[in-house]
């Protein structure tokens, strides 16, 4: 009203209003417009209602929703589509960085589509209905995660699955039964400590601590250094039982306990054994494997004192004619052999049960090694349940997945599958020992 008495009147009281009022005079005036106003009451107006709903591409989450939404995803830096009037505003109330569809005083950019999101840090999206799909793949090209807001509808929409896909568990949502991790931690420290491996490195372990304690500067873990690593394995060496005998010595040459005044030591490999042991023994208390001489630091049982220490033992007992003690291989032929000679032995009258139990045992053991050539300790802990009879009983089938070879990694079933032939081979006695109860 006021505006139409303001044209009509040419200017009113208002100095804002007149101003623009001059503007559109000289607009109307440019053009060669005829400008008449008339006033029409809400009610009678067609473009008033549609004019005062809300729009859906303006809405917003409410602001107990929102700041549900921060607390649980937050904080989040930036809107990644939202107009000046609607942009959500961060814990201090500052409005987010944001992607408008048009440009706005305050945008951070023009069309959310065109933005390169890789930069952004945990950004929040809250899109237009009909856009949802558009923003996911937008996402899902860009690669980033952000957090975005959808209507759940029914029926389900075509990128629902495309949501559950790449969505995640929130901090809120997972549940955690701490008796269950307890107990199955417990169950796993149970395991290794009652481990061989980890009894003889904790002892080796407690034994090197009480050296050290027993030495005159009193050196802790961290500050021993290689003189210490080193009395260390001298020390041990009254443990040997390898006679370094003197060059002139009469029993130069010959193994076993002698009557002379040549020293008792570990051999060479045992040394290296040790050294090796030491070594990671400092790398699992975090001392690395290097060692620095100028530093003083790192893992002592690596430095050149130890290393010269290990190769001057190796000479002595070389020029000691100490030969190194190695396991002897077993070949084919010589399985053979023994087993032909079990084989006479069992034809044999008059052998007791328990020699006859023993020399069975045996021979099931050598046969199986002969046809299935695994290694002879991993064939020792074949169970029962590995163990399959064929149907026709004409042999039988095995396949084990844990042995000194296979330790920590499962084959193909078909590479550790042996089918072997009782009646071919001639073995009725297979069946008794080779599946143990
Ligand atoms: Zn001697």
């Amino acid at each position: 009203m006021a505006v139409i008495a303001a044209w009509e009147n040419q200017g009113c009281k208002s100095r804002a209003l007149s101003c623009i009022m001059k503007e559109i005079f000289s607009h109307v005036s440019t053009y060669n417009i005829d400008l008449h106003l008339k006033y029409v009451p809400s009610c009678l107006n067609e473009a008033d209602a549609p004019s005062r709903l809300t729009n859906t591409a303006d809405s917003m989450l409410s602001e107990e929703s929102w700041l549900l939404v921060e607390s649980l995803y937050g904080p989040h830096s930036v809107d990644l589509m939202s107009l000046d009037s609607n942009v959500m505003k961060s814990s201090t109330g500052v409005p987010l960085k944001h992607f408008t569809p048009w440009p706005t005083p305050c945008s951070a950019g023009v069309n959310l589509f065109s933005q390169n999101l890789r930069s952004e840090q945990n950004p929040y999206v809250y899109p237009p209905f009909v856009l949802v799909f558009p923003v996911l793949s937008l996402l899902r090209e860009q690669g980033i995660s952000c957090t975005i807001i959808v209507p759940e509808m029914r029926p389900l929409p075509i990128w629902w699955p495309i949501l559950k896909y790449y969505s995640v568990e929130s901090g809120a949502d997972i549940i955690i039964d701490w008796q269950a991790i307890n107990d199955r931690t417990a169950d796993l420290d149970e395991r290794m400590t009652s481990s061989s491996d980890y009894k003889r490195k904790n002892s080796l372990f407690e034994t090197f601590l009480c050296f050290l304690e027993k030495s005159p500067k009193k050196p802790s873990l961290a500050t021993c250094g290689p003189n210490d690593v080193r009395n260390f394995l001298v020390w041990k060496d009254k443990f040997g039982k390898t006679t370094v005998h003197d060059i002139n010595c009469q029993y130069l040459g010959l193994k076993g306990m002698f009557e002379c005044s040549c020293p008792n030591r570990l051999a060479s490999a045992t040394v290296e054994g040790l050294i090796n042991q030491l070594v990671n023994l400092f790398d699992d208390k975090g001392l690395g494997r290097t060692w620095c001489d100028v530093e003083r630091k790192g893992n002592p049982a690596v430095s050149p004192v130890i290393k010269e220490y290990l190769k001057l033992v190796q000479v002595e007992q070389a020029k000691a004619h100490i030969l190194p003690k190695q396991a002897k291989p077993i070949f084919l032929t010589k399985i053979r052999s023994i087993s032909a000679f079990i084989s006479r032995e069992l034809q044999k009258d008059g052998s007791k049960l328990k020699e006859k139990f023993v020399l069975y045992r045996d021979q099931a053991w050598f046969k199986l090694q002969y046809f299935a050539g695994d290694r002879a300790s991993d064939l020792s802990i074949v169970v029962a349940q590995e163990v399959k009879f064929l149907k026709d009983g004409s042999g039988f089938v095995f396949q084990h997945t844990f042995g000194k070879t296979l330790r920590g990694f499962i084959l193909h079933p078909s590479v550790r599958t042996k089918a072997l032939n009782v009646n071919k081979c001639n073995l009725p006695n297979y069946a008794i020992f080779v599946v143990p109860d």
